[in-house]
């Protein structure tokens, strides 16, 4: 007999789940005992449920099956970074990284497997996008790396960052409900203001964050505010231009009066001249904003290389010069390709 395909339940709503217990007879509470079960605790099978009865499970493994993430592969980084290959339910792999500080420990989590942008100096854009991540498959990073924090580290999760694999506005709905479980007093119970989504900068779906009211901070990775420079670097930004992208922000700030973090790297012979550097402090006038200046992390021996140090000294000086606050971000887990733009799935690609 062909087996049918039972549903994922975490993709069912608290109501939703209400529902069906009350279609099967049952008591409509029973869903926030399994659903608590299924987040907070993190279940990964029907049978550990002990406050469910026998006959219900049944019916629970009847119907659905938790459709939960395995760490397939754990790398230790000499700088204390842990970066875990992840296995979803159709044997996709995506990576998440887990970011040792003194003050913090933070999760750096993926939205999609590969990423359909084009940014020409990042690894995950050559996987192209084969998907984008369900609300459990984002939130099971997040508990994995939790879980490491306590083990490893003897200290708790205190960031999450959404900068791994993938465009997190390019899969909204998704990253969204992700975030509200981790927010949750049903999930992780975590603050929003210690979330942090980062984007390439779709300059309609910040609009959209900005008319959801969103209470996480937002990233843009910015690497030029000149627009002939910005769409050699990332092609987006034919269709997100600055002009556009400096609107959105307004609006932005506007709604939430959030400030907003500019991610920008700095590449010998690209954008480490003053023209640029005086045309991103001009753009750091639009809202209220920082900007990290991240280094860049080799992919290849390809055409980008990191800029010489007195080009990031100049940047800084500019910054500062106009009360901008620069800070220069060291990269971590560069030997087991965890760092920024370096996710691509590469233990995987060598098995094939
Ligand atoms: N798509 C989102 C989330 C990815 S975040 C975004 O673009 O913001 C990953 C960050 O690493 C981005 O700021 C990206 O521009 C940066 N990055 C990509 N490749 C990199 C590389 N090789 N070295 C350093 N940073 C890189």
């Amino acid at each position: 007999m062909d087996e049918v395909k039972k549903r994922d339940i975490r993709q069912l709503s608290l109501e939703d789940l209400e529902q069906f217990f009350l279609s099967q007879g049952e008591k409509k509470f029973r869903a926030k005992q399994v659903y608590e079960w299924l987040w907070h605790k993190s279940l990964k099978n029907f049978d550990d449920m002990s406050n469910i009865s026998l006959a219900t499970r049944e019916l629970l493994k009847e119907h659905f099956e938790i459709n939960h993430i395995r760490v397939d592969l754990m790398q230790h980084s000499t700088d204390g970074t842990i970066k875990n290959a992840v296995k979803l339910y159709d044997d996709k792999i995506v990576e998440s990284v887990l970011i040792p500080t003194s003050k913090r420990i933070t999760a750096c989590v993926s939205s999609q497997v590969g990423c359909s942008l084009d940014c020409n100096f990042c690894a995950t854009a050559r996987l192209k996008r084969m998907r984008n991540l369900n609300p459990d498959e984002i939130y099971d990073q997040v508990v994995a790396i939790k879980n490491e924090a306590e083990t490893y580290f003897n200290r708790p999760l205190t960031n999450i960052v959404f900068m791994g694999m993938g465009e997190p506005l390019l899969n909204y709905a998704n990253v969204l409900a992700a975030i509200e479980k981790i927010t949750s007093p049903e999930g992780l119970g975590m603050a929003p203001r210690r979330i942090t989504l980062s984007t390439v900068g779709v300059a309609k779906m910040i609009k959209k964050l900005a008319d959801d009211e969103v209470r996480f901070n937002l990233a843009v990775s910015l690497h030029s505010a000149i627009n002939e420079t910005r769409s050699r670097l990332m092609p987006i930004n034919d269709s997100n231009p600055i002009e556009d992208l400096a609107e959105a922000l307004k609006y932005w700030y506007q709604k939430t009066k959030r400030k907003v973090t500019y991610e920008y790297v700095i590449w010998d012979g690209v954008n480490d001249d003053e023209l640029h550097a005086r045309a991103l402090a001009k753009f750091c006038k639009v809202i209220p904003s920082k900007v990290n200046i991240i280094q860049y992390n080799p992919i290849d021996e390809g055409e980008f290389r990191q800029a010489k140090q007195e080009a990031v000294d100049m940047y800084v000086r500019v910054l500062e010069g106009q009360g901008i606050i620069a800070k220069v971000r060291k990269s971590r887990g560069q030997d087991i390709d965890a760092a920024c733009g370096q996710l691509a799935n590469k233990n995987e690609v060598a098995k094939i």
